[in-house]
C-alpha cells in the first residue's frame, strides 16, 4: 500500500485543502484583478441580469427565436444562482449587509423557483456542517440519497412539488419547521408558481377541450402574459434548476458516510455526457467537491483552479465519475447497511 493511502483522513484534507488554496492565491498573484472580488460580484449580477432583460426583449419584439431566449436565459440564471452561494459565504460585500441583500433580493427575483435566499443561507450552513447526515435539509429538499423512482424525480425537477418529502423531513430532522420553509416561499416563489401552475392548469384544459368543450379557466389575455413569461423567466428556470439538482443531487453522498468527513462527502462528477446539465449550473459536478475542501473561494475562480484541485483530490482518494452512485441512492459504499456513523 502506498505512503499516500496510509495517511490519516484529515492529513488528507488539509494536503487537498492547501493545494486548492495555493491555487487559488497562485491565480489571484498572476491576475490582481481577481482581487476586486466586489467589482467582480458586481459585475457578473449586472451583465447576467442585463443580458436576461435583453434577450426577453429580442424574443417579446419577435427578433429572438423562443428556442434561444429559453436557453440563454436559463444560463444567464446559472450565473445568479452560483453568485447568490458565494452571498451567502460573505464572498461580497461582506462588510455591508444593505448590499448583500440587495443583491440577493434582485436574485431572487430573476431565478424565482427557490425559497428566500436568508433560508437557503441557514440550512446551507447547515449542509457544510452535516452533508451527507440525515439533517442536511438542503440537499434532501432536492432528493440526495432518495431511491429513484417517480418521487425522487418529482423532487429533483419541481421544486414546488417537493413538499411531498416535507413530512418525512419533519418526522426526521427537529430543525425543519414548517412554517419556516412556507414563510420562505413568500412572495416570488409563490408568483412563480402561480405562474407555472397556470400555464399547467391551461395545458390541462386544452387537453380536455379536444373532448368535451368546456369554459376555459383563464382570460386570454392573462394566458398570453403567461406564455410569454413561461418562455422568458419560468421555462428557463425550471430547467437551470432540473440541471442543478439533478447533478448536485448526485455527486454528493448520504447516509453512510461520517459527519465532517470531507473526503467522502462529495465526488466529482463531470463525464462528458452529463454535460448537457452542467452547461445550466455553472459546471457544478465538477467544481462543487472543490468547494468542499475550500469554502471562500468564489465559484469563477473554483473553474479556473479545477486541473490542479482534481490532481491532489485524485491522488488523496476523492471519488471521480462514480456513476453507480445513481444505483446505491448516492450511498457512498455499497450496501446502505454499512452505516458508520
Ligand atoms: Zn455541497
Ligand atoms: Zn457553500
Amino acid at each position: 500500500m502506498s505512503k499516500t493511502l496510509n495517511l490519516p483522513e484529515r492529513e488528507k484534507i488539509q494536503r487537498i485543502s492547501a493545494v486548492i488554496r495555493y491555487a487559488g492565491d497562485k491565480l489571484v498573484r498572476k491576475f490582481p484583478i481577481l482581487k476586486r472580488q466586489n467589482l467582480l460580484g458586481a459585475l457578473i449580477l449586472l451583465t447576467s441580469c442585463f443580458c436576461f432583460l435583453l434577450n426577453s426583449y429580442l424574443y417579446i419584439q419577435g427578433i429572438m427565436p423562443a428556442w434561444l431566449c429559453f436557453i440563454l436565459n436559463a444560463f444567464c440564471t446559472s450565473f445568479l444562482h452560483e453568485l447568490e452561494h458565494d452571498l451567502i459565504h460573505n464572498l461580497y460585500f461582506g462588510t455591508r449587509p444593505f448590499i448583500q441583500n440587495t443583491f440577493m433580493t434582485i436574485i431572487w427575483i430573476f431565478r424565482g423557483n427557490l425559497i428566500s435566499p436568508w433560508y437557503r443561507k441557514m440550512i446551507h450552513m447547515l449542509h457544510h456542517r452535516e452533508a451527507g447526515q440525515t439533517i442536511d435539509i438542503e440537499e434532501r429538499l432536492i432528493g440526495n440519497g432518495m431511491k429513484y423512482g417517480l418521487k425522487r424525480l418529482i423532487t429533483m425537477f419541481d421544486t414546488a412539488l417537493g413538499w411531498i418529502n416535507f413530512n418525512e423531513l419533519k418526522q426526521q430532522i427537529p430543525q425543519f419547521s414548517l412554517k419556516q420553509i412556507w414563510g420562505a416561499t413568500f412572495p416570488i416563489f409563490i408568483i412563480f408558481n402561480v405562474i407555472w401552475f397556470s400555464f399547467l392548469t391551461h395545458q390541462g384544459w386544452k387537453i380536455i377541450n379536444l373532448i368535451h368543450t368546456v369554459v376555459p379557466p383563464f382570460p386570454e389575455w392573462y394566458i398570453a402574459i403567461v406564455n410569454t413569461l413561461m418562455i422568458v423567466y419560468v421555462g428557463p428556470n425550471i430547467l437551470r434548476q432540473g440541471c442543478l439538482s439533478f447533478v448536485s443531487s448526485n455527486c454528493h453522498y448520504y447516509g453512510d458516510i461520517k459527519k465532517a468527513d470531507i473526503l467522502k462527502q462529495t465526488q466529482v462528477l463531470q463525464p462528458w455526457y452529463l454535460f448537457p446539465f452542467q452547461l445550466f449550473c455553472f459546471n457544478f459536478g465538477g467544481t462543487h467537491a472543490i468547494h468542499h475542501f475550500v469554502i471562500d473561494q468564489p465559484f469563477y475562480l473554483r473553474q479556473f483552479i479545477s486541473p490542479l484541485a482534481h490532481a491532489a483530490m485524485k491522488k488523496y482518494g476523492v471519488r471521480f465519475n462514480d456513476i453507480a452512485t445513481f444505483i446505491r441512492n448516492n450511498r457512498y459504499y455499497d450496501s446502505a447497511s454499512l452505516v458508520l456513523s
